[in-house]
C-alpha cells in the first residue's frame, strides 16, 4: 500500500483548461475528432506530457502515446488513458477524465520521485465518439486490428473531408504503426455515464465487463391505402403488426431480467401521411446484454419473433459489439487498489462502449468508473465532483503501482 496522493486541485485545473478548448455557451464542449479544436487539445496534451518528462509518439491513425520510462527498459508497458474528442454537445469529463487522470498519476509519481519497473504509456485514442467520423472507437479499433486502417482513412465527415485528410491537416498522421506493443495491463478510468453509483452512494465502480450491443433495422412491409374508405379488416397495416411485435419483444426482454435492454429509438412510417395507412414501417433496434451466451439466445429469439409476424418483416443486423468480460487479474488489481484506499465501491458492467472494448482484445484490461451527476453524459450539463474525480485518480494511481509490483 502506498501513501501517495494525487493532487486533486491540479487534476481539476487541467480538466478545466482542456474544457476551455471548444467550450460551448451552455457549459459543455464541442471538440469533435480531428477538428481544429481537437488539434489544440492534442497540442496542450503534448505540452503537458513533455513537461512531465514523457516522450510522445503518434501512430498512423493518430493515437497518441505519452511514455514515462520505466526502470526496466524491456518490461511491457502499463497502459492508461482514454479519449479527448467529444460529442457536438458533449461534456467536460467523458473521456477527458481518463486521459488527465493518467497524466495526474504521472505527475504525482514525478513529484515523489517514484520509479516504476514498467514504463507507463498514457494513451489518447482517436475518434472514440464516432460523432464526426463513423464508426465509434475508431482509433483503438484500428490499433487492435478490429478495423482496416484504409477503411478508417476513407471515412468521411458530413462535408466530405476524409479522416486521412483530417489527420494530415492537423499533423497527426504519425509514423508509428497503429498496432499493439507489449502491454502488462491496461486500465481506463471514465465517468459512469449512468445513474447507478450516485444512486447507491458509491464513489468507485469496479468495471468487470461491457455489455454486448447489437444494432438492427426492423422493417415491416404492408400495403398503403386510404385511411377512410378501407375497413380495418381489409388492411395490411404494418403499424398494427409493429404494435404486436413490440409487445412480444418487450416481454422477451423482461423475461431475461434487468440486465437485458432493448430500445426502439427511431420509428419511421412511409410514405408518412396522416390519412394513409403506411406502406412500410422501419424501426431502429438497440439490443444489449452483458453475457454473450444469453445475448446470442435473445438474438435468436428475437429473429424468431420477427419471422412469425403476420406481415413480411425483416431484421437486419448491421453492427455487433460482443459482450466483453475484462481480465480477471486486472479486475482483482483494481479491487485491491479500491480496498487499499478505502473508497465505497461497487462492481458493475458498463452500459456504454469504450476504447477498452477493443484494447481488451489484445491486452489484459479493466476499467474504473466514478459517478457523474444524474447519470448524465453526452450532454453539456455533464458534471462530476472534484472529490469523486480525485478518488478515482487515486484508485488509478494505486492500481498502476500494484500492477507494477506484481
Ligand atoms: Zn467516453
Amino acid at each position: 500500500v502506498s501513501n501517495l496522493q494525487i493532487d486533486g486541485d491540479r487534476l481539476w485545473q487541467s480538466l478545466m483548461d482542456m474544457a476551455a478548448i471548444g467550450a460551448t455557451p451552455a457549459g459543455g464542449c464541442n471538440r469533435q475528432a480531428l477538428t481544429a479544436e481537437d488539434g489544440v487539445g492534442r497540442e496542450l496534451f503534448r505540452t503537458w506530457c513533455e513537461a512531465a518528462g514523457c516522450s510522445v509518439r503518434v501512430d498512423a491513425i493518430g493515437n497518441m502515446f505519452a511514455r514515462r520510462a520505466g526502470a526496466n527498459p524491456t518490461a511491457p508497458a502499463i497502459l492508461v488513458g482514454s479519449h479527448l474528442d467529444t460529442q457536438p454537445t458533449g461534456g467536460k469529463f467523458d473521456g477527458v477524465f481518463g486521459v488527465l487522470a493518467g497524466l495526474e498519476v504521472i505527475r504525482t509519481l514525478n513529484d515523489h520521485n517514484v520509479a516504476t519497473e514498467s514504463p507507463i504509456d498514457l494513451a489518447v485514442w482517436t475518434n472514440e465518439e464516432g460523432a464526426r467520423f463513423a464508426p465509434a472507437m475508431q482509433g483503438s479499433g484500428v490499433w487492435a486490428g478490429v478495423f482496416e486502417i484504409d477503411d478508417a482513412y476513407a471515412a468521411t465527415d458530413k462535408t466530405g473531408v476524409t479522416l486521412e485528410t483530417a489527420l494530415r491537416d492537423l499533423d497527426q498522421l504519425g509514423t508509428e504503426p497503429a498496432a499493439p506493443f507489449p502491454i502488462k495491463s491496461a486500465y481506463e478510468i471514465h465517468i459512469e455515464q449512468g445513474p447507478i453509483l450516485e444512486a447507491k452512494n458509491k464513489q468507485i465502480g469496479v468495471v468487470t465487463g461491457v455489455q454486448g450491443i447489437r444494432w438492427y433495422d426492423l422493417t415491416i412491409q404492408g400495403a398503403a391505402c386510404h385511411a377512410g374508405p378501407t375497413p380495418m379488416n381489409a388492411r395490411r397495416d404494418p403499424v398494427r403488426v409493429l404494435g404486436q411485435l413490440l409487445e412480444v419483444i418487450y416481454a422477451l426482454i423482461d423475461r431475461h431480467g434487468p440486465r437485458a435492454r432493448v430500445t426502439f429509438g427511431e420509428l419511421r412510417a412511409e410514405p408518412g401521411s396522416r390519412n394513409t395507412v403506411p406502406e412500410r414501417v422501419t424501426v431502429s433496434v438497440d439490443l444489449r446484454h452483458p453475457d454473450q451466451t444469453v445475448f446470442d439466445q435473445i438474438d435468436r429469439d428475437l429473429r424468431e419473433l420477427v419471422g412469425a409476424a403476420t406481415l413480411p418483416a425483416t431484421l437486419d443486423e448491421f453492427w455487433h459489439s460482443p459482450a466483453v468480460t475484462f481480465d480477471a487479474t486486472c479486475i482483482e488489481t483494481v479491487r485491491a487498489a479500491v480496498s487499499a484506499r478505502g473508497y465505497p465501491a461497487l462492481e458493475m458492467v458498463s452500459g456504454a462502449g469504450h476504447d477498452s472494448v477493443y484494447v481488451a482484445r489484445v491486452a489484459p484490461t479493466a476499467m474504473i468508473f466514478v459517478p457523474c451527476k444524474d447519470g448524465l453524459s453526452h450532454n453539456e450539463a455533464e458534471s462530476a465532483t472534484a472529490d469523486d474525480l480525485s478518488a478515482g485518480a487515486n484508485v488509478l494511481l494505486e492500481t498502476v503501482l500494484l500492477t507494477d509490483a506484481r
